[in-house]
């Protein structure tokens, strides 16, 4: 945490006030705390100076960065940074810990190696802080202007080291995991020249403009123009074997969907998926009725083993199964798989253009407070899955399948009985991507994703009633996300209160006692009636969603409390429902049902069975231990799905059609 600094000037009393209360302090702390002073017991040492608080003031020089990416078999980047430093004595230097997007201070601190500076050709001594870890004290020499720094970024050898974005055949270049930066300036004051050389053959693709490849034979380096530290690290660099881009349109400004497969074959099928992203074009530019960057890049990495997922303002870091797009007569991917994608796209206007002032942070050490996270993830994802719709992503079919999940997951926050929403916020930090023992019980931070989602749902609704059809979120997302014009990559922060007068705007209402009863009132279930004003009603049947593999879990979140995979293992179970209630915990593995092997069809029967009559029991396992668990559910099967109000406007319907182009000029 950066500590603010003191005033430098007082008025001659504030100092005499100030003099005073110190010596009533201290004679009192005196006259209390004797013991104290003189104990023999451990006494703190004081903590160290804070590290330097960022200023806007540009940071002197270049520095010169340049990533080895050839070794790509044992994953590893080669780092060299020329420092410029003026003046000798102490300096200090900043290891990423926070990322826009991130809502945690996730950067991957410990996969940073091998750190050695040097100056004119000697070694130079590194101090890590022994409370911020993340800063490198430096003792620069007299007459040293540059510092030539040498690491390496070890990227992950398998899941368990974090996720992979280096493999043999494509790349995830973060700029922001493989950087050390000077503290004490904001880091759009901060100028870098990145470079960054690829293995032999390979290619690659970014939002960065300006990149220009070494003519020389066999190097595969390309040097990018100077750049602002804020704009590099939006701007991601794909590389790989096998690269592919569609552009996706030009106007009013270059979108692409640039994709990185392990073989050709991977590619086959990216026009078919291409078109619902054409779609989505002018379905996002109606909405917003602008755009916030020069151009924009889709980026999607085609792999089983690297995985990422990063919003920016000007690109997007998507990954999916290496075959997710080869036609195969066992595929069951559709489009619908690729709406997260919308998401990210999303987030260039919520989130990176328009972004919640204490989510803003001067540069990447400075923690960012999630308090705004219902609005930056809760109206993206709701946003995205409007936006879905009108592009095709999703066919108006799917309205019941997509809205009654959502809807039912309102039912599974036992957590909202001690906990509300508003402290949700603060679980990307909390759990820093930590699994959760009883995720609904605890709750966590996809709370605001999910709760947020039917917040804006709600708050669309009641535009579209307030106004008699005549205004829409819609509106709001045009004159606040929007902004009127096209702006170029800027980021403008807002207060919750901006964003109320901003809404109050668009259509009269008491939004604020709208917002602030559901972050911060108390009870399971509250957002369950939101739906409802859009013309449905949540119901719960015995018939299964229709995508539901008949081989893939059993989802019995809605009856018995939990889901269980084909296998029989106990993968969720919902804190005080019927199976909770008899003691069942996730990771056991149910043996028998009724006295019979388990099967899920089994399970199934005998679920129905215990309506009329029979008990539920069960025999589970964990380990060599099993214990026997009576489940008291008379309700059978339950699944949720939407139920048309017929005197109710179908709201719903309307805010996922597709805007004409005759609508928003
Ligand atoms: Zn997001």
């Amino acid at each position: 945490m950066q500590i603010g600094q003191r005033p430098h000037t007082r008025n001659l009393w504030g100092w005499t006030k100030v003099v005073i209360l110190n010596l009533l302090a201290t004679a009192v702390l005196t006259e209390v705390l004797p013991a104290q002073v003189q104990s023999s017991l451990p006494q703190p040492i004081p903590l160290p100076k804070p590290t330097e608080t960022p200023k806007d003031m540009p940071y002197p020089g270049v520095v010169e960065l340049h990533i080895d990416a050839t070794d790509v078999l044992r994953r590893v980047y080669r780092i060299r940074e020329l420092m410029p430093v003026v003046g000798h004595g102490m300096h200090t230097f900043l290891f990423p810990e926070w990322t826009p997007g991130d809502h945690a201070p996730n950067e991957p601190l410990e996969k940073m190696a091998g750190l050695i500076i040097t100056a004119k050709g000697s070694r130079v001594h590194w101090i890590r802080d022994t409370v911020d870890v993340h800063a490198f004290h430096v003792d620069v020499p007299a007459g040293v202007t540059q510092l030539e720094m040498q690491y390496e970024y070890l990227g992950s050898t398998g899941p368990d080291t974090g996720p992979v974005l280096i493999t043999p055949t494509m790349l995830d270049l973060q700029w922001q995991s493989v950087i050390l930066y000077p503290a004490g300036h904001f880091i759009r004051d901060v100028r870098y020249h990145p470079s960054v050389t690829l293995p032999s053959g390979w290619a690659y693709l970014t939002s960065l403009d300006g990149g220009v490849t070494a003519p020389q034979p066999g190097e595969n380096t390309v040097t990018f123009p100077t750049i602002a530290l804020d704009a590099l690290i939006d701007q991601p660099v794909m590389a790989g074997r096998y690269l592919k881009q569609i552009v996706l349109t030009e106007t009013p400004a270059p979108v692409r969907l640039d994709v990185a497969a392990e073989s050709p074959e991977n590619l086959s099928a990216l026009s078919e998926v291409a078109k619902h992203f054409v779609a989505l074009m002018p379905q996002a530019n109606r909405l917003f009725g602008s755009h916030h960057y020069d151009h924009y890049d889709h980026m999607l990495f085609l792999s089983d083993e690297l995985s990422t997922y990063f919003e920016h303002h000007r690109s997007g870091e998507n990954s999916a199964p290496a075959n997710f797009l080869k036609p195969s007569p066992n595929s069951t991917a559709t489009a619908a798989d690729l709406s997260f994608i919308v998401h990210g796209y999303v987030h260039s206007w919520n989130g990176m253009y328009r972004r919640p002032a204490e989510m803003w942070t001067p540069n990447l050490n400075t923690p960012e407070r999630d308090s705004m996270l219902w609005v930056f993830e809760g109206l993206t994802d709701y946003w995205a899955d409007v936006l879905s719709f009108r592009a095709g992503f999703y066919s108006h079919d799917n309205i019941d399948e997509q809205f009654s999940g959502l809807a039912a997951t309102m039912t599974l926050d036992a957590g909202a009985d001690w906990r509300s929403l508003e402290d949700t916020n603060n679980d990307a930090v909390i759990l820093a991507r930590r699994p959760a023992s009883w995720p609904s019980w605890q709750r966590n931070m996809f709370d605001p994703y999910d709760s947020g989602e039917m917040i804006w749902l709600e708050a669309d609704a009641i535009i579209r009633q307030e106004s008699a059809g005549n205004r829409s979120l819609d509106d709001f997302a045009r004159s606040f996300f929007g902004g009127g014009s096209d702006s170029g990559n800027v980021t403008k922060t807002y207060t919750f209160d901006a964003m109320l007068a901003s809404l109050t705007a668009v259509q009269p209402y008491d939004w604020h006692s709208f917002f602030r009863s559901h972050l911060d009132d108390y009870g399971q279930g509250r957002l369950i009636h939101s739906i409802e004003r859009t013309g449905y009603q949540l119901v719960f049947t015995d018939k299964s969603p229709g995508s539901s593999p008949p081989s893939g879990p059993l989802d019995l979140a809605y009856s018995l409390g939990m889901r269980v995979s084909p296998s029989g293992a106990i993968y969720a179970v919902h804190w005080g429902g019927p199976a909770f209630n008899a003691n069942l915990t996730i990771g056991e593995t149910i043996v028998s049902v009724n006295g019979k092997p388990y099967a899920p069809g089994v399970l199934v029967d005998a679920i129905r069975a215990a309506e009329s009559s029979g008990p539920l029991d069960l025999v589970v396992k964990r380990g060599r231990w099993q214990h026997p668990a009576s489940i008291i559910w008379k309700g059978g099967m339950r699944y949720p799905h939407l139920k048309r109000l017929p005197d109710n406007a179908p709201l719903l319907d309307e805010i996922l059609d597709p805007i004409s182009s005759t609508v928003v000029q």
